[in-house]
């Protein structure tokens, strides 16, 4: 059976050993950005970082943004079914005018 997980907190390589690292604390810079204090997983290895974690796009902001937070805006990832074919149906589409040559 999984072990259930509690959190996702984000998390990174220790670039010394690439072991994961663990975030043991953070707290608040600024209303888009915290400070995380990461310690590698690997006693033998025992680095320990200061990194942050920062707002840096967003795609929709809440019905009352915060006036202090400017972000730029970025668009939503395409789609996964962006590049479906026509439907054989469409009446405006290729298909109708392919109809439209088979009527004659
Ligand atoms: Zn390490």
């Amino acid at each position: 059976m999984k072990k259930p997980t509690h959190t996702r907190l984000p998390t990174m390589e220790c670039p010394d050993c690439r072991a994961r690292m663990i975030t043991r604390s953070s707290e608040p810079v600024t209303a888009s950005v915290r400070e995380l204090r990461l310690v590698c997983s690997d006693p033998d290895c025992g680095a320990y970082f200061y990194g942050q974690l920062a707002l840096v796009r967003t795609v929709r902001r809440g019905p009352t943004p915060n006036p202090d937070v400017r972000l730029p805006f970025a668009s939503l990832p395409r789609p996964a079914n962006e590049n479906m074919r026509t439907p054989a149906n469409d009446v405006t589409g290729l298909g109708a005018a392919i109809g439209a040559l088979m009527t004659t």
